[in-house]
């Protein structure tokens, strides 16, 4: 599902490793100003992230079906939407201590120069994280 590639700044040209998409486990979060990433662990996210799994139509994912239909048979809360727990997360990931948000949408920028124009390094080896 995610995966993390080395890229290139063309602004600055600084070499270094951005992230993209979340895991099995978690979310991954950037901030909407400086790029900073944020985790956000499912078992954090408690009632929020089971109400999402609730509201399903299968499982989140095959690798955790049996967790998945489990909690869409025995979990006694409201479901919700994929919108709704999208902002929830976003919510309960907050504020960047630069001041950003944290959001789905945002984009991995450079550590050196907060730019998030930025290509493939063609000599880096594409890394997948389940
Ligand atoms: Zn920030
Ligand atoms: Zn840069």
């Amino acid at each position: 599902m995610g995966c993390e590639h080395g890229v290139i700044c063309k602004k600055c040209g600084h070499r270094f490793t951005a992230r993209f998409g979340g895991g099995l486990t978690f979310h991954l979060l950037h901030c909407d100003r400086c790029g900073k990433e944020r985790v956000v662990w499912f078992r954090e996210l408690g009632e929020l992230h089971l109400r999402y799994l609730k509201g399903l139509d299968g499982p989140y994912c095959v690798a955790t079906t049996n967790h998945d239909r489990w909690v869409q048979e025995n979990y006694p809360g409201e479901p919700i939407g994929k919108e709704e727990y999208l902002q929830g997360v976003e919510r309960f990931a907050g504020k960047c201590i630069c001041g950003g948000k944290f959001r789905f949408d945002a984009s991995p920028r450079c550590p050196k120069c907060g730019s998030d124009d930025f290509e493939m390094d063609p000599d880096a080896p594409m890394a997948y994280y389940d």
